[in-house]
């Protein structure tokens, strides 16, 4: 079939529930400002149906792949022919790009989080102590890009300290730096004692404006703050760190760094301006005040 204007490819991504992401805003502006034929959709899946979906869809000729987001990524990662070295470390596929009848499968997650922490002026992690609220998925990602960034030592803090061990299980395997675990419930000694260079948010507390317990006071000052999380306003989290005076992002960075790498996966195009793409998301949902103070 020729490539009349009517024969889109066809990309989005696949979760339930889906209908909240802003992924499709920025993926069609990219596909808008390159002249691509394709379009960008929210695809909600039945919890029951993931498998028979992309197996079914690897096999038409004018599907190109998809993002996968909550809570399908490990079953993302299962379905796929072929795995980049991210994907197999920690078990999680966000991008699936289809070829030859071919599922293959990457997580972009760790490349945003890489360019997030970059984005606040840190380019290596080398001698640097972190610490990492979470221990779910997003964490894992978080603790592989850790690792590409050479940090020195990281500390895990959970509200379910055996989630946690886990993941230091996992992570023990592939990371080189020096790890410990500690319960939320001690959050605050934990940073007065480490004096963090870098505090990550990847629990999911902020999307419905829920606050981390954390005493400002208690953190060195030159500690800087990124919180996975991203809503439509900044974050309570990231709102409290610039009150304080701390440098702060929140998941926006992320998302657009993420889905950048997915679409150059997708159409090979590897010369976007991530600038525009961020600037153009943060007006088109009406973001308040910018998110980062530099
Ligand atoms: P998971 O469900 O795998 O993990 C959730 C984490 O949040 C766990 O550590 C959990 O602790 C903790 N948590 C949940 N509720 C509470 C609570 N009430 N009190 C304390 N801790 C709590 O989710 P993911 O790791 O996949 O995602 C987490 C968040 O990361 C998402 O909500 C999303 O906002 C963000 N994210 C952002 C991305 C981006 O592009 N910016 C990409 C991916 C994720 P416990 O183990 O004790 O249950």
């Amino acid at each position: 079939m020729g490539e009349s204007a009517e024969y889109k490819k066809v990309t989005g991504v696949l979760g339930n529930p889906v209908s909240h992401s802003l992924s499709p805003i920025f993926q069609n502006y990219l596909i808008r400002t390159h002249k691509l034929n394709w379009i960008y959709l929210p695809f909600c899946i039945d919890r029951d149906g993931f498998e028979l979906f992309i197996n079914g869809m690897k096999n038409v000729e004018n599907v190109l792949g998809f993002n996968v987001t909550i809570p399908f990524k490990e079953r993302a990662f299962q379905c796929c022919d072929v795995l980049s070295e991210e994907a197999k470390k920690i078990g999680a596929v966000n991008t699936l790009l289809f070829k030859n009848r071919k599922i293959y499968g990457y997580n972009t997650d760790v490349n945003g989080i890489v360019d997030s922490i970059k984005r606040m002026g840190l380019s290596s992690l080398s001698g640097k102590s972190i610490v990492l609220i979470g221990a779910g998925g997003a964490a894992r990602a978080a603790l592989l890009a850790l690792n590409q960034l050479q940090a020195s030592k990281v500390i895990i803090i959970n509200r379910s300290p055996d989630r946690a061990y886990l993941l230091k299980e996992l992570c023990e395997k592939w990371c080189s730096y020096e790890l410990h675990i500690k319960e939320l419930g001690y959050i605050n000694e934990t940073l007065l004692d480490m004096k963090p260079d870098l505090l990550i948010n990847s629990t999911s507390l902020g999307l419905k404006n829920e606050s981390l317990p954390i005493d400002f006071k208690k953190l060195w000052k030159k500690c800087r703050v990124f919180d996975m999380v991203y809503s439509r306003e900044n974050t309570p989290l990231v709102n409290e760190a610039l009150k304080n005076g701390f440098l702060a992002i929140d998941g926006i960075y992320m998302l657009v760094y993420q889905g950048i790498k997915s679409f150059t996966l997708w159409s090979g195009i590897n010369n976007v301006e991530s600038q525009k793409v961020i600037s153009y998301l943060k007006k088109k949902v009406r973001y308040g005040k910018s998110p980062c103070n530099r």
